[in-house]
């Protein structure tokens, strides 16, 4: 599946802007672990899933609320369906709600025709209780949902980690309408926070984790890329990590140059100045 990188030339972002930064969250709830454990999840895993929905969002859009910051929210269409009420809540607080699978699909075991089923279903559910189409997707990628996405209109994709500013995707070495806006494993919270029994990794400490973030925010800043955090809310949720996100918010927007973006909002700036 060669999808390369078009051109390394750093993107002009608009007057002013040095770096913009993109809060995404997925909202995966119980899916989660469906696609990280090997069996199935127990009721202790699918547990930690509806914190997504008890806690974890209520409490994430309650820290936009307090940065006046619009994130975007990607959220499989099955969660969407099972609960109407978050997804709403999100959409009417202005933020972004981007395709996530319908149920979290690992996209390389579908064929081409039942990967546009899926695509469809959870753009249709998402528009019927929010009222709005998504424009983007985060998927587990396979060999046509690049072709996919872009026969079916999408602006963006978020999943692919080889550069650090979006691009134009090139598939089979013709350039696609679709933007990548690339995620690093650095800007995510499973990569430090994620545990259940059977998948046992050490946590690091919220302290920790901000030192990285901080760092990374001033690498992409001095080299004016970008940075697209890829959160969970059951995750980055628990109160002292939030702490943590928040604070280095704060520090975020204490610089000067910095756009706080959705994805979308990026998407459609870089399809002004793409090649
Ligand atoms: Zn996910």
């Amino acid at each position: 599946m060669p999808i390369l990188s078009e051109g390394v030339a750093p993107i002009p972002w608009p007057r002013g802007v040095k770096c913009p930064v993109v809060l995404s969250f997925d909202v995966d709830a119980d899916l989660l672990w469906n696609v990280w454990l090997t069996k199935e999840p127990s009721p202790i895993d699918v547990s930690q899933g509806i914190y997504d929905i008890k806690v974890g969002v209520p409490r994430v859009l309650a820290m936009l609320k307090r940065l006046g910051i619009k994130a975007t929210f990607f959220i499989p269409g099955s969660i969407a369906e099972r609960y109407p009420d978050t997804a709403k809540e999100i959409a009417a607080g202005g933020h972004e709600i981007a395709h996530h699978g319908y149920l979290h699909e690992d996209c390389g075991k579908l064929t081409r025709e039942e990967e546009r089923e899926m695509l469809r279903r959870g753009s249709a559910t998402i528009k019927r209780i929010t009222g709005e189409e998504p424009r983007g997707a985060r998927l587990t990628l396979g060999r046509t949902t690049i072709a996919n996405l872009s026969d079916l209109g999408f602006l963006y994709e978020s999943t692919l980690m080889d550069d650090d500013q979006p691009y134009h995707i090139s598939v089979n070495g013709k350039p696609s309408r679709l933007i990548e806006l690339p995620v690093c494993f650095a800007f995510n919270d499973t990569s430090y926070f994620a545990y259940t029994f059977g998948l046992g990794k050490p946590f690091l400490t919220p302290r920790e984790v901000e030192t990285v973030y901080r760092d990374e925010f001033d690498a992409m800043l001095r080299e004016k890329k970008y940075c697209m955090y890829m959160l969970h809310p059951q995750i980055i949720g628990r109160a002292s990590r939030l702490d943590m996100l928040e604070r280095t918010v704060r520090y975020m927007k204490s610089k000067p140059g910095v756009w706080f973006a959705t994805a979308l909002q990026v998407a459609e700036f870089c399809q002004t100045v793409l090649p």
